[in-house]
């Protein structure tokens, strides 16, 4: 069974214009759907043809790993976003903002100073870790938190083509953009989910 760029959860012009109808085009439409086919193409007759996206990404390394890696993160980026942002964090996972971050301001302050200061190519996360606090992560070019065994809660792509057609080199503007997009309802419940 061959994977399946999923379905956007809005439509291509939801986001704008904090994220243009084009962006969403060329990244959904070209760049996720090349990891998707890519990945399809590279495990046909491998020993990961079958296997779970998550186990891929686990297990792999190379070229697998980096299609698998991006196609999951696209599939979560997408997800991470709505037209309609406008919920607070709540209950436990609010707690743990606060133990971690002082604020959910300080949280959105921090996630923004991180994912601007990837040098190159990369994502942004808040993870879960291990004992249940929260953190701050980047990975450079193609990563998971998976890998390290950390639940991925938030991402935020930082590759140019995540940006350059709305924003040109500012990815700060193109941070702050997206940061009033989050469905931080979806993010809290990957938190609770994975209590
Ligand atoms: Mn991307």
């Amino acid at each position: 069974m061959a994977f399946k760029l999923p379905d956007l959860p809005y439509a291509e012009n939801a986001l704008a214009p904090n994220i243009s109808e084009e962006t969403i085009e060329f990244h959904y439409g070209k760049h996720h759907k090349m990891h998707v086919d890519n990945l399809n193409n590279l495990i046909m007759s491998s020993e990961f043809e079958g296997k779970s996206l998550e186990e891929i990404i686990q297990f792999s390394s190379g070229n697998i790993f980096n299609h698998a890696a991006e196609m999951w993160n696209h599939s979560f980026y997408w997800r991470c976003m709505t037209p309609n942002s406008n919920m607070m964090p709540s209950g436990a996972f609010s707690d743990a903002i606060d133990r971690t971050f002082g604020s959910f301001d300080y949280l959105k302050e921090e996630f923004a100073r991180a994912s601007v200061s990837i040098f190159g190519s990369g994502w942004g996360w808040l993870v879960r870790a291990n004992d249940g606090t929260l953190e701050l992560m980047c990975t450079s070019g193609t990563g998971n938190p998976m890998v390290d065994k950390k639940i991925p809660l938030l991402t935020c792509d930082v590759w140019e083509h995540a940006y350059y057609l709305d924003y040109r080199n500012s990815r700060l503007a193109y941070v702050k953009a997206f940061l009033e997009l989050v469905n931080w309802d979806y993010v809290q419940a990957q938190f609770v989910e994975s209590a």
